[in-house]
Order: structure tokens, then sequence, then C-alpha cells
């Protein structure tokens, strides 16, 4: 929640995440948040009326600042991306960053009221911001997504969207979840939409915030059921069934996707 200084005090020891922009302030020893009270923190001061309290991170109170496109002086720290936070393979920083990340992003898109127009204002005790005029109130945006791997006999389904041609990544389909739909429809209707194959069997395996903007992976393993692969041309633009000892580059298993292509690769050894 919003807090201001004169609650943390001056003197706690504390995890801070600073967001500059989309990037984050860090320590120069790589992937590591800033811990600090706030009197060394003096590139921040203007900002105490903007910090959000994210709870504990690695037994210390941690607090996220955002200072907007504001560059700031950093003679002893540098900058990150979110993408770099994520691929410093550090689960529990990601998460806390990913989490601040969305309720600094929610903050910066839900100035003004949706329905009326006036100014927003935060909630004091969740993370919302209401509308002083007509009272209409705004939630940080989660976004729902369905991400699966379908397994045919002893071979996996993996695609290459057009994000991923660059990085020559082959992934598991993934697709919004559209209003008015069940997680299961959506997973139905984005494998035929992407790659035109029916599949079956459909079980539910987990799920993973996604910072990216601000999506909720939710993760599934299914079978391939009939149809041959036919790519979208649009979102997929190369899709095969690939043999597991012929894998190519794919996402690392700390995605859900790795996780799913790790469980599929799994289930194919169990077969035999
Ligand atoms: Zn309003």
């Amino acid at each position: 929640m919003l807090l201001d200084i004169e609650k943390i005090g001056h003197e706690q020891h504390a995890h801070w995440i600073i967001f500059t922009g989309d990037r984050i302030v860090a320590n120069k020893q790589q992937a590591k948040l800033i811990e600090a009270n706030w009197q060394q923190l003096a590139m921040i001061h203007q900002y105490q009326d903007q910090i959000i309290s994210l709870g504990e991170y690695e037994g210390k109170p941690c607090y996220a600042v955002d200072v907007g496109t504001e560059q700031l002086a950093l003679d002893d720290y540098e900058t990150m991306s979110l993408r770099g936070v994520f691929m410093s393979h550090n689960e529990s920083l990601f998460s806390i960053v990913a989490r601040a990340w969305q309720w600094v992003l929610f903050r910066r898109t839900h100035r003004y009221c949706g329905q009326c127009g006036s100014t927003m204002q935060q909630v004091g005790w969740e993370m919302a911001t209401q509308c002083h005029s007509c009272r209409h109130r705004c939630y940080p945006r989660v976004s729902p997504c369905i991400i699966v791997a379908i397994k045919k006999h002893d071979k996996i389904l993996l695609a290459q969207g057009k994000a991923q041609k660059e990085r020559k990544m082959f992934s598991t389909l993934a697709g919004f979840v559209e209003s008015g739909e069940s997680l299961e429809q959506a997973v139905h209707r984005e494998v035929f939409e992407e790659v035109g194959v029916k599949i079956k069997n459909l079980e539910y395996f987990g799920s993973q915030p996604w910072p990216f903007p601000h999506s909720l992976m939710m993760g599934f393993l299914a079978d391939h059921d009939s149809g041959e692969i036919n790519v979208d041309g649009d979102e997929i633009i190369e899709a095969h069934w690939f043999d597991v000892d012929e894998l190519p580059f794919v996402p690392p298993n700390m995605s859900i996707a790795g996780k799913l292509i790790e469980a599929t690769l799994e289930r194919i050894a169990n077969r035999s």
C-alpha cells in the first residue's frame, strides 16, 4: 500500500525497488536490490509520497518507489530491465520485482477516472484507485493468458512466433483469454487458430504471473487429437512436431513455458 516515509522511519534498513522509466535501479553487484535506509537514498527523497509497501523480502521490509521518467544520478548503481531480472534466474527476486512493476504500472495508467475523467485517488487499505467524484474504483490490471504444451505420441509441438524469430526460439502456444470465455475454451480456440490442430486430454498444470506487462499465464498439458499443423502465419510463423532428442532452443525452465516443455518430455519418457 502507499505509505509515506514518516510511517516507515528514516533509519529502517529495507530493500528498495526504484523504477525509472521501465527499468529498475540495482546494485552494481548485479541482480541485487538496493539495501539501505531512507537517509542513504538522497536521490529519491523528493518522491517520499510515492512509496509502495511490498511486504518482506529476504527478511527485511521491501518498498517500491516510482520516479517516472526522471533520470537519476546513479554513481553507485546501475539500472536493469525487468527481463534482465528474469534472466538473472533468481525466482524470488523476479517475483517481488514483477509485483512491484505491476503496481507501479497500474498507478501510472490509472491517474484519471475512465467513467467521468476526474482525478483518481489511491485507496488506503488495498491496491486500488478510486474516483473522488463518481466513486468508480479500479484495481491493477491482470490479463489472463493460457499456455499449452501439446504432445503427439513421442513428439512435442513447438512453435515460433514473430517475437521469437530473432532469438531463434521455439516455445509452447499461448494466447489471451477473451471476455466470456472459459480457460478450456481459450486453449482449444487458440491452438486451432494458431496451428490448425484439435487437442484432447486437457489437464491443468499451474500458473505464473508474467509482468510483460500484466499477464497471468495459466498452463495446460494436452494431447493431439486430429489435424495437421497449419500455421496462421500471423502470430505463428513456424511450428513442428519435435523429437525429444532433437529439440530446438526453448525457454528456460524458470518460465512456465519451460516447465511445460519439461513436463511434456517427462510424460513422453514415461510412456516407454
Ligand atoms: Zn469518476
